[in-house]
Protein backbone atom coordinates (compact mmCIF):
# COMPACT_ATOMS: atom_id res chain seq x y z
CA UNK A 1 0.00 0.00 0.00
CA UNK A 2 1.66 3.47 -1.00
CA UNK A 3 1.23 5.90 1.82
CA UNK A 4 0.72 9.51 1.14
CA UNK A 5 2.78 11.91 2.56
CA UNK A 6 0.99 12.81 5.75
CA UNK A 7 1.04 8.91 6.57
CA UNK A 8 4.66 8.73 5.51
CA UNK A 9 5.88 11.26 7.80
CA UNK A 10 3.52 10.42 10.33
CA UNK A 11 4.95 6.46 10.37
CA UNK A 12 8.62 8.42 10.23
CA UNK A 13 8.20 10.04 13.05
CA UNK A 14 6.29 7.25 15.33
CA UNK A 15 9.07 4.90 14.33
CA UNK A 16 11.83 7.23 15.63
CA UNK A 17 10.95 7.70 18.53
CA UNK A 18 10.17 3.58 18.95
CA UNK A 19 13.83 3.20 17.89
CA UNK A 20 15.60 5.97 19.60
CA UNK A 21 13.38 6.51 22.69
CA UNK A 22 11.48 2.91 23.58
CA UNK A 23 14.01 0.65 22.30
CA UNK A 24 17.22 1.53 24.53
CA UNK A 25 14.73 1.09 27.53
CA UNK A 26 12.24 -1.05 26.83
CA UNK A 27 14.06 -4.29 28.20
CA UNK A 28 14.86 -2.38 31.97
CA UNK A 29 11.08 -1.86 31.86
CA UNK A 30 9.84 -5.41 30.71
CA UNK A 31 12.18 -6.87 33.16
CA UNK A 32 10.73 -4.80 36.13
CA UNK A 33 7.17 -5.56 35.17
CA UNK A 34 7.10 -1.42 35.30
CA UNK A 35 4.62 0.74 33.39
CA UNK A 36 7.01 3.10 31.38
CA UNK A 37 4.70 6.52 31.75
CA UNK A 38 7.11 8.54 30.59
CA UNK A 39 7.17 7.10 27.20
CA UNK A 40 3.23 6.89 26.87
CA UNK A 41 3.41 10.71 27.71
CA UNK A 42 5.89 11.17 25.54
CA UNK A 43 4.08 9.74 22.67
CA UNK A 44 0.51 10.78 23.59
CA UNK A 45 2.65 14.37 22.90
CA UNK A 46 3.42 13.09 19.68
CA UNK A 47 -0.33 13.28 18.94
CA UNK A 48 -0.90 8.97 19.14
CA UNK A 49 -3.26 8.84 21.07
CA UNK A 50 -5.30 11.43 19.82
CA UNK A 51 -5.04 10.68 16.19
CA UNK A 52 -8.65 8.89 15.78
CA UNK A 53 -10.57 11.34 17.88
CA UNK A 54 -12.32 14.44 16.83
CA UNK A 55 -10.72 17.91 16.19
CA UNK A 56 -12.60 19.82 17.94
CA UNK A 57 -11.27 17.81 20.91
CA UNK A 58 -8.11 18.17 20.02
CA UNK A 59 -7.22 15.35 18.42
CA UNK A 60 -6.32 14.67 14.63
CA UNK A 61 -9.74 13.15 13.44
CA UNK A 62 -7.60 10.85 11.60
CA UNK A 63 -8.72 7.08 11.07
CA UNK A 64 -8.10 3.97 11.89
CA UNK A 65 -5.90 3.49 9.16
CA UNK A 66 -3.23 6.21 10.56
CA UNK A 67 -3.20 4.48 14.47
CA UNK A 68 -2.63 1.23 12.94
CA UNK A 69 0.64 3.19 11.48
CA UNK A 70 1.79 4.41 14.40
CA UNK A 71 1.14 0.84 16.13
CA UNK A 72 2.76 -0.94 13.78
CA UNK A 73 6.07 1.05 14.22
CA UNK A 74 5.66 1.15 17.89
CA UNK A 75 5.13 -2.57 17.86
CA UNK A 76 8.19 -3.34 15.68
CA UNK A 77 10.30 -2.37 18.74
CA UNK A 78 8.09 -3.23 21.42
CA UNK A 79 3.94 -4.66 22.16
CA UNK A 80 3.71 -3.54 25.67
CA UNK A 81 3.64 0.08 25.27
CA UNK A 82 1.53 -0.22 21.64
CA UNK A 83 -1.22 -2.32 23.81
CA UNK A 84 -1.35 0.31 26.07
CA UNK A 85 -2.01 2.76 23.39
CA UNK A 86 -4.24 0.43 21.48
CA UNK A 87 -6.45 -0.38 24.41
CA UNK A 88 -6.99 2.94 25.97
CA UNK A 89 -7.78 4.92 22.03
CA UNK A 90 -9.98 2.23 20.02
CA UNK A 91 -11.87 1.04 23.17
CA UNK A 92 -12.16 3.55 25.65
CA UNK A 93 -11.29 7.10 23.91
CA UNK A 94 -13.53 5.98 20.81
CA UNK A 95 -16.25 4.73 23.04
CA UNK A 96 -16.70 8.33 24.25
CA UNK A 97 -16.06 9.77 21.06
CA UNK A 98 -18.44 7.38 19.39
CA UNK A 99 -21.43 6.84 22.29
CA UNK A 100 -20.40 9.74 24.79
CA UNK A 101 -23.12 12.79 25.04
CA UNK A 102 -22.16 16.25 24.93
CA UNK A 103 -20.79 16.59 27.96
CA UNK A 104 -18.85 13.71 27.78
CA UNK A 105 -16.87 14.58 25.24
CA UNK A 106 -16.32 17.96 26.29
CA UNK A 107 -14.87 16.83 29.78
CA UNK A 108 -13.26 13.90 29.15
CA UNK A 109 -11.85 13.64 25.27
CA UNK A 110 -9.64 16.87 25.99
CA UNK A 111 -6.89 15.47 27.92
CA UNK A 112 -7.41 11.67 26.28
CA UNK A 113 -6.84 13.66 22.82
CA UNK A 114 -3.87 15.84 23.97
CA UNK A 115 -2.33 12.19 25.53
CA UNK A 116 -2.56 13.06 29.41
CA UNK A 117 -5.10 10.56 29.99
CA UNK A 118 -5.77 6.82 29.14
CA UNK A 119 -8.86 5.14 29.51
CA UNK A 120 -9.01 1.25 30.37
CA UNK A 121 -12.50 -0.72 28.89
CA UNK A 122 -13.39 -3.45 31.20
CA UNK A 123 -15.50 -6.31 30.12
CA UNK A 124 -14.03 -9.35 31.14
CA UNK A 125 -15.13 -11.18 34.15
CA UNK A 126 -13.39 -13.78 36.23
CA UNK A 127 -16.60 -15.96 34.96
CA UNK A 128 -15.54 -15.61 31.12
CA UNK A 129 -14.85 -13.17 28.85
CA UNK A 130 -15.66 -14.97 25.41
CA UNK A 131 -19.64 -14.99 26.46
CA UNK A 132 -19.52 -11.30 26.81
CA UNK A 133 -23.52 -10.60 26.70
CA UNK A 134 -23.42 -12.73 30.32
CA UNK A 135 -21.97 -10.41 32.15
CA UNK A 136 -22.68 -10.88 35.55
CA UNK A 137 -21.73 -7.14 36.90
CA UNK A 138 -24.55 -5.34 37.70
CA UNK A 139 -25.63 -1.84 38.16
CA UNK A 140 -28.84 -0.45 39.22
CA UNK A 141 -30.23 3.39 39.83
CA UNK A 142 -30.71 4.71 43.14
CA UNK A 143 -31.34 8.13 43.53
CA UNK A 144 -29.73 9.30 40.64
CA UNK A 145 -26.86 7.40 40.91
CA UNK A 146 -25.38 3.82 39.56
CA UNK A 147 -24.78 1.67 42.12
CA UNK A 148 -22.44 -1.39 40.27
CA UNK A 149 -21.20 -4.47 42.10
CA UNK A 150 -19.38 -6.83 40.41
CA UNK A 151 -15.71 -7.86 39.17
CA UNK A 152 -13.78 -8.07 36.11
CA UNK A 153 -10.04 -9.21 35.04
CA UNK A 154 -7.45 -8.50 32.66
CA UNK A 155 -7.92 -4.60 32.72
CA UNK A 156 -5.77 -3.15 30.73
CA UNK A 157 -4.60 0.03 32.15
CA UNK A 158 -6.95 -0.05 34.75
CA UNK A 159 -4.33 1.50 37.70
CA UNK A 160 -1.75 3.90 36.13
CA UNK A 161 -1.26 7.02 36.95
CA UNK A 162 -2.49 8.08 33.51
CA UNK A 163 -5.90 6.16 33.98
CA UNK A 164 -8.26 8.97 33.76
CA UNK A 165 -11.45 6.65 33.32
CA UNK A 166 -12.38 3.10 33.45
CA UNK A 167 -15.62 1.62 31.29
CA UNK A 168 -17.27 -0.70 32.54
CA UNK A 169 -19.95 -3.06 31.20
CA UNK A 170 -22.90 -4.12 33.30
CA UNK A 171 -26.23 -5.58 33.69
CA UNK A 172 -28.63 -2.65 34.11
CA UNK A 173 -31.85 -4.74 33.59
CA UNK A 174 -33.19 -8.03 32.84
CA UNK A 175 -31.21 -9.17 29.57
CA UNK A 176 -29.61 -5.80 29.17
CA UNK A 177 -25.87 -4.72 29.18
CA UNK A 178 -24.96 -0.87 29.46
CA UNK A 179 -21.73 0.97 29.56
CA UNK A 180 -20.82 2.95 32.94
CA UNK A 181 -17.74 4.89 33.03
CA UNK A 182 -15.99 5.30 36.74
CA UNK A 183 -13.14 7.64 37.50
CA UNK A 184 -10.55 6.51 39.36
CA UNK A 185 -10.93 7.26 43.47
CA UNK A 186 -14.51 6.91 43.41
CA UNK A 187 -15.51 5.18 46.77
CA UNK A 188 -16.59 1.46 45.90
CA UNK A 189 -14.04 1.09 43.43
CA UNK A 190 -10.82 -1.40 43.87
CA UNK A 191 -8.25 -1.75 41.77
CA UNK A 192 -6.15 -4.89 42.27
CA UNK A 193 -2.61 -5.17 42.14
CA UNK A 194 -0.50 -5.89 38.60
CA UNK A 195 -0.86 -9.54 37.59
CA UNK A 196 2.54 -11.60 37.53
CA UNK A 197 2.23 -11.94 33.09
CA UNK A 198 4.19 -14.22 30.86
CA UNK A 199 4.17 -11.61 28.09
CA UNK A 200 3.50 -7.94 28.00
CA UNK A 201 5.10 -7.23 30.61
CA UNK A 202 5.97 -3.47 30.89
CA UNK A 203 1.80 -2.61 30.11
CA UNK A 204 -0.81 -2.54 33.03
CA UNK A 205 -3.18 -5.29 33.43
CA UNK A 206 -5.07 -5.65 36.79
CA UNK A 207 -8.38 -7.04 37.93
CA UNK A 208 -11.02 -4.02 38.81
CA UNK A 209 -13.79 -4.75 41.80
CA UNK A 210 -16.97 -2.89 42.11
CA UNK A 211 -18.54 -2.54 45.59
CA UNK A 212 -21.42 -0.19 45.98
CA UNK A 213 -19.53 1.70 43.82
CA UNK A 214 -21.51 4.79 42.79
CA UNK A 215 -21.43 7.10 39.60
CA UNK A 216 -23.66 9.83 38.54
CA UNK A 217 -26.52 8.54 36.26
CA UNK A 218 -24.89 10.51 33.91
CA UNK A 219 -22.09 8.43 33.41
CA UNK A 220 -23.90 5.87 31.24
CA UNK A 221 -21.98 6.01 28.46
CA UNK A 222 -24.31 5.83 25.27
CA UNK A 223 -28.04 4.67 25.25
CA UNK A 224 -28.83 2.37 28.48
CA UNK A 225 -29.09 -1.43 27.29
CA UNK A 226 -26.92 -0.62 24.11
CA UNK A 227 -23.41 -1.91 25.83
CA UNK A 228 -23.32 -4.97 23.96
CA UNK A 229 -24.06 -3.87 20.55
CA UNK A 230 -21.51 -0.91 21.41
CA UNK A 231 -18.64 -2.89 22.83
CA UNK A 232 -19.12 -5.41 19.71
CA UNK A 233 -18.59 -2.31 17.39
CA UNK A 234 -15.85 -1.08 19.44
CA UNK A 235 -14.72 -4.22 18.80
CA UNK A 236 -14.39 -4.63 15.12
CA UNK A 237 -12.08 -1.56 15.55
CA UNK A 238 -10.00 -2.80 18.06
CA UNK A 239 -9.02 -6.15 15.98
CA UNK A 240 -8.07 -3.89 13.22
CA UNK A 241 -5.78 -2.44 15.85
CA UNK A 242 -4.39 -5.27 17.18
CA UNK A 243 -3.73 -6.33 13.56
CA UNK A 244 -1.46 -3.82 13.01
CA UNK A 245 -0.08 -4.47 16.25
CA UNK A 246 0.98 -8.01 15.32
CA UNK A 247 1.89 -6.83 12.07
CA UNK A 248 4.77 -4.76 13.72
CA UNK A 249 5.88 -7.59 16.19
CA UNK A 250 5.94 -9.93 13.09
CA UNK A 251 7.92 -7.36 10.82
CA UNK A 252 10.72 -6.54 14.40
CA UNK A 253 10.86 -10.62 14.40
CA UNK A 254 12.04 -10.28 10.79
CA UNK A 255 14.43 -7.24 11.40
CA UNK A 256 16.28 -8.62 13.85
CA UNK A 257 16.44 -12.23 12.27
CA UNK A 258 17.56 -10.82 9.37
CA UNK A 259 20.27 -8.83 10.86
CA UNK A 260 21.05 -11.62 13.42
CA UNK A 261 21.32 -14.01 10.39
CA UNK A 262 23.52 -11.80 8.53
CA UNK A 263 25.94 -11.65 11.41
CA UNK A 264 26.09 -14.83 13.23
CA UNK A 265 28.33 -17.40 11.94
CA UNK A 266 28.37 -21.39 12.12
CA UNK A 267 30.80 -23.98 10.19
CA UNK A 268 32.76 -20.92 9.13
CA UNK A 269 29.78 -18.90 7.35
CA UNK A 270 27.15 -16.89 8.18
CA UNK A 271 24.22 -19.25 8.97
CA UNK A 272 21.82 -17.06 6.52
CA UNK A 273 23.81 -18.79 3.73
CA UNK A 274 21.75 -21.96 4.85
CA UNK A 275 18.70 -22.59 2.64
CA UNK A 276 17.17 -23.79 5.67
CA UNK A 277 17.24 -20.22 7.25
CA UNK A 278 16.65 -17.91 4.36
CA UNK A 279 14.14 -20.26 3.91
CA UNK A 280 12.42 -19.40 7.36
CA UNK A 281 13.44 -15.70 6.78
CA UNK A 282 11.39 -15.59 3.24
CA UNK A 283 8.33 -17.22 5.01
CA UNK A 284 8.80 -14.28 7.91
CA UNK A 285 8.46 -11.94 5.34
CA UNK A 286 5.38 -13.26 3.67
CA UNK A 287 4.00 -13.72 6.99
CA UNK A 288 5.01 -9.63 8.17
CA UNK A 289 3.32 -9.00 4.39
CA UNK A 290 0.24 -10.59 4.19
CA UNK A 291 -0.83 -9.22 7.54
CA UNK A 292 -0.11 -5.60 6.54
CA UNK A 293 -2.03 -6.22 3.58
CA UNK A 294 -5.06 -7.64 5.40
CA UNK A 295 -5.13 -5.03 8.58
CA UNK A 296 -4.27 -2.32 6.24
CA UNK A 297 -6.90 -3.66 3.85
CA UNK A 298 -9.56 -3.87 6.84
CA UNK A 299 -8.81 -0.30 8.21
CA UNK A 300 -9.43 1.31 4.64
CA UNK A 301 -13.15 -0.29 5.14
CA UNK A 302 -13.66 0.83 7.76
CA UNK A 303 -12.09 4.56 7.48
CA UNK A 304 -14.35 4.60 4.24
CA UNK A 305 -17.77 3.68 6.11
CA UNK A 306 -18.17 0.48 4.90
CA UNK A 307 -18.95 -2.91 6.71
CA UNK A 308 -15.60 -4.42 8.04
CA UNK A 309 -16.55 -6.66 10.62
CA UNK A 310 -15.26 -10.21 8.79
CA UNK A 311 -12.02 -8.20 7.38
CA UNK A 312 -11.19 -6.81 10.82
CA UNK A 313 -11.65 -10.75 12.26
CA UNK A 314 -9.09 -11.91 9.12
CA UNK A 315 -6.98 -9.34 9.84
CA UNK A 316 -6.53 -10.29 13.49
CA UNK A 317 -6.93 -14.02 12.82
CA UNK A 318 -4.02 -13.85 10.35
CA UNK A 319 -1.76 -10.94 11.84
CA UNK A 320 -1.60 -12.83 15.15
CA UNK A 321 -1.01 -16.14 13.48
CA UNK A 322 1.91 -14.35 12.14
CA UNK A 323 3.07 -13.02 14.63
CA UNK A 324 3.23 -16.17 16.91
CA UNK A 325 4.78 -17.85 13.91
CA UNK A 326 7.37 -15.01 13.54
CA UNK A 327 8.47 -14.81 17.34
CA UNK A 328 8.94 -18.90 17.06
CA UNK A 329 11.36 -18.71 13.94
CA UNK A 330 13.07 -15.82 15.20
CA UNK A 331 13.88 -17.27 18.50
CA UNK A 332 14.63 -20.34 16.41
CA UNK A 333 17.42 -18.14 14.52
CA UNK A 334 18.69 -16.66 17.44
CA UNK A 335 19.33 -20.01 19.12
CA UNK A 336 20.55 -20.19 22.43
CA UNK A 337 20.34 -15.95 22.45
CA UNK A 338 16.98 -16.34 21.09
CA UNK A 339 15.65 -18.00 24.73
CA UNK A 340 17.31 -15.19 26.66
CA UNK A 341 15.34 -12.00 27.92
CA UNK A 342 18.06 -9.65 27.12
CA UNK A 343 17.23 -9.89 23.21
CA UNK A 344 14.12 -8.71 21.47
CA UNK A 345 13.08 -11.46 19.98
CA UNK A 346 12.80 -13.43 23.23
CA UNK A 347 10.16 -10.47 24.46
CA UNK A 348 8.49 -11.48 21.24
CA UNK A 349 8.45 -14.92 21.96
CA UNK A 350 6.84 -14.39 25.00
CA UNK A 351 4.40 -11.15 23.79
CA UNK A 352 2.74 -12.76 21.02
CA UNK A 353 1.07 -15.15 22.40
CA UNK A 354 -1.87 -13.11 24.08
CA UNK A 355 -2.56 -11.88 20.25
CA UNK A 356 -4.00 -14.84 19.83
CA UNK A 357 -6.00 -14.26 22.78
CA UNK A 358 -7.32 -10.78 23.46
CA UNK A 359 -9.71 -9.01 21.56
CA UNK A 360 -11.63 -12.02 20.98
CA UNK A 361 -9.38 -15.52 20.97
CA UNK A 362 -9.43 -16.45 17.54
CA UNK A 363 -12.04 -19.25 18.08
CA UNK A 364 -14.16 -16.27 17.74
CA UNK A 365 -12.59 -14.59 15.20
CA UNK A 366 -13.12 -18.12 13.35
CA UNK A 367 -16.77 -18.04 14.09
CA UNK A 368 -17.28 -14.12 12.79
CA UNK A 369 -15.39 -15.51 9.14
CA UNK A 370 -17.64 -18.59 8.82
CA UNK A 371 -20.87 -16.47 9.85
CA UNK A 372 -19.95 -14.27 6.71
CA UNK A 373 -19.81 -17.01 4.84
CA UNK A 374 -23.16 -18.16 5.36
CA UNK A 375 -22.14 -21.15 7.53
C1 LIG B 1 -2.83 -9.24 29.01
C2 LIG B 1 -4.31 -9.20 28.83
C3 LIG B 1 -4.95 -7.98 28.65
C4 LIG B 1 -6.35 -7.94 28.52
N1 LIG B 1 -6.98 -6.72 28.45
C5 LIG B 1 -8.34 -6.67 28.53
C6 LIG B 1 -9.03 -5.42 28.64
O1 LIG B 1 -8.42 -4.34 28.61
N2 LIG B 1 -10.37 -5.43 28.79
C7 LIG B 1 -11.09 -6.59 28.81
O2 LIG B 1 -12.30 -6.53 28.97
N3 LIG B 1 -10.47 -7.81 28.69
C8 LIG B 1 -9.12 -7.87 28.57
N4 LIG B 1 -8.48 -9.08 28.48
C9 LIG B 1 -9.27 -10.30 28.49
C10 LIG B 1 -9.33 -11.04 27.15
O3 LIG B 1 -10.06 -10.28 26.22
C11 LIG B 1 -9.95 -12.42 27.44
O4 LIG B 1 -8.97 -13.17 28.14
C12 LIG B 1 -10.37 -13.14 26.18
O5 LIG B 1 -11.47 -12.48 25.58
C13 LIG B 1 -10.78 -14.59 26.46
O6 LIG B 1 -11.66 -14.67 27.53
P1 LIG B 1 -11.35 -15.72 28.73
O7 LIG B 1 -9.95 -15.48 29.15
O8 LIG B 1 -12.41 -15.60 29.74
O9 LIG B 1 -11.41 -17.13 28.04
P2 LIG B 1 -12.73 -18.05 27.91
O10 LIG B 1 -13.88 -17.24 27.48
O11 LIG B 1 -12.85 -18.85 29.16
O12 LIG B 1 -12.31 -19.02 26.71
C14 LIG B 1 -11.36 -20.09 26.92
C15 LIG B 1 -11.15 -20.81 25.59
O13 LIG B 1 -12.39 -21.38 25.13
C16 LIG B 1 -12.63 -20.97 23.80
N5 LIG B 1 -14.07 -20.88 23.56
C17 LIG B 1 -15.00 -20.26 24.31
N6 LIG B 1 -16.21 -20.36 23.74
C18 LIG B 1 -16.03 -21.05 22.59
C19 LIG B 1 -16.90 -21.49 21.54
N7 LIG B 1 -18.21 -21.21 21.55
N8 LIG B 1 -16.37 -22.20 20.51
C20 LIG B 1 -15.05 -22.47 20.48
N9 LIG B 1 -14.17 -22.09 21.43
C21 LIG B 1 -14.66 -21.39 22.47
C22 LIG B 1 -11.95 -19.62 23.67
O14 LIG B 1 -11.73 -19.28 22.31
C23 LIG B 1 -10.69 -19.86 24.47
O15 LIG B 1 -9.74 -20.53 23.66
C24 LIG B 1 -7.10 -9.15 28.55
C25 LIG B 1 -6.44 -10.38 28.69
C26 LIG B 1 -5.08 -10.42 28.86
C27 LIG B 1 -4.42 -11.75 29.09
Amino acid sequence: MRLDIEQTEFAAAVREFAEEQIKPVIGGFYERGEFPIDLVRELGKLGVLGVTLPEEYGGSGQGLFMLGLALEEIARVDASVAVTVEASVTLGAEGIARYGTKEQRERWLPRLAAGEGLVAFALTEPGGGTDAGHTETKARLEDGEWVIDGAKCFITNAGTEMTDLIIATAQTGPGEVSCIAVEPGTPGLQVGPEYSKVGWRASDTRPVYFDSCRVPEANLMGQRGRGFVQFLELLDGGRVAIAALATGSAQGCLDESVAHAKEREAFGRPIAQNQAIAFMLADMRLRAHTSRLAWQDAALRADAGEPFGADAALAKLHASQAAVENARDATQIFGGYGFMNETPVARAWRDCKILEIGEGTNEVQRMIIARSLGV
